[in-house]
């Protein structure tokens, strides 16, 4: 088994393509949720749904978010709405009572629906709807997102990285938001001043993360602020990774970012914005795998491949050269 950690992006371009080098159904991914917002009462979780679109293959690979082809006519007709009624249409937060009361999971993160700030599309929401019943009904998000890979037809595990509340604020100097309201509506314009991960103190990764956390863990290329920062300021989470051979794909190549604002988040907490930035937020890492063209002298084993991610062949060679990294911190892949 050897384990992925991902957020919404990298990971899942690493993944497709990785079915020939690490068997789907012996490598869970783990997914982050800091991300997640409860909008218009339903539970949407960015990160977990991106990789569940891309394993059932229904993935817009276009904006790597949402389903292809999808329409939005309930979208649509939420923003006419809200036009003919003059209501704003900048993200709505419910009242600050709200956002502790009702479904835990969705803590510090509550948007009321009205003129929907990040567009669904409308089977996108029907996924929304069907998680968020499941929860009602008294599921654990780890549950409901087992019945969701069964109904995409996904093989691979997928596990939410907690079933607790963990929200990623970002604190700005227009004030604090949570990480969708400053990456979907603001575009990640504020000046950053720095990122807190709300109810991580009190959060636990699940059993199930903690098992697959047994095995050897690859860090895809991802944001290490907001899609490894919700994992890592979870104490047990840390400690496992600690504690078994971990391997990171650098997001950069040098200090040229591939997309996102990772280097914009390295640099408001403290960290360079480049590999080596990247390699110093992860101590635990036992190995990188970097761009042929990144020259980064780190003090840990380095495999060097074109790391640049899209189609399925570019996929399957990264996770060779991982598996290289893997074979030279002595992992076993069983
Ligand atoms: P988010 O949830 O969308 O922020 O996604 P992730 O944290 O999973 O991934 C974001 C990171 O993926 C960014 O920092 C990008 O630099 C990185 N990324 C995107 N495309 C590629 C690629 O083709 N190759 C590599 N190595 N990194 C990539």
């Amino acid at each position: 088994m050897v384990t992925f950690l991902a957020g919404g992006t990298g990971t899942p371009k690493l993944l497709r393509g990785a079915d020939d080098v690490f068997d789907p159904a012996e490598t869970p991914v783990v997914c982050n949720t800091g991300d997640d917002v409860e909008l218009g009462g339903v539970l949407v979780c960015p990160d977990v749904d991106t990789t569940l679109f891309a394993e059932g293959d229904v993935l817009d690979r276009e904006t790597w978010w949402g389903i292809a082809d999808d329409t939005t006519e309930t979208h649509e007709e939420l923003h006419r709405l809200a036009d003919a009624a003059g209501l704003d249409s900048g993200p709505r937060y419910l009242p600050n009572e709200a956002q502790t009361s009702g479904r835990e999971i969705a803590r510090w993160r509550r948007f009321s629906g009205v003129a929907e700030f990040m567009e669904l599309g409308d089977r996108d929401r029907a996924l929304h709807v069907t998680r968020t019943g499941l929860l009602n009904e008294g599921r654990t998000l780890t549950e409901v997102t087992r019945t969701l890979c069964d109904a995409l037809g996904v093989e691979r595990p997928v596990l939410p990285m907690s079933d607790d509340p963990v929200a990623s604020i970002v604190h700005t100097d227009e004030g604090a938001m949570h990480f969708q309201e400053f990456w979907v509506h603001r575009r990640a314009d504020p000046a950053v001043e720095r990122v807190e991960f709300r109810g991580a103190d009190a959060a636990a990764p699940t059993d199930a993360v903690l098992d697959a956390l047994d095995a050897p863990v690859v860090i895809g290329p991802s944001n290490p602020v907001t899609s490894l920062g919700p994992m890592l300021a979870m104490d047990a989470f840390r400690e496992a990774l600690e504690s078994t051979p971990v391997v990171a794909v650098s997001p950069f190549v040098e200090e040229e970012v591939f997309s996102g604002p990772a280097g914009k988040l390295l640099a408001a907490t403290g960290y360079e914005a480049s590999t080596a930035g990247v390699a110093e937020a992860y101590p635990f890492a036992d190995a990188f795998v970097l761009d042929e063209a990144d020259g980064t002298d780190l003090e840990r084993p380095v495999v060097r491949t074109d790391t640049t991610l899209g189609d399925p062949e570019d996929g399957e060679r990264v996770c060779r050269a991982v598996g290289e990294a893997l074979e030279t911190v002595g992992a076993e892949v069983t």
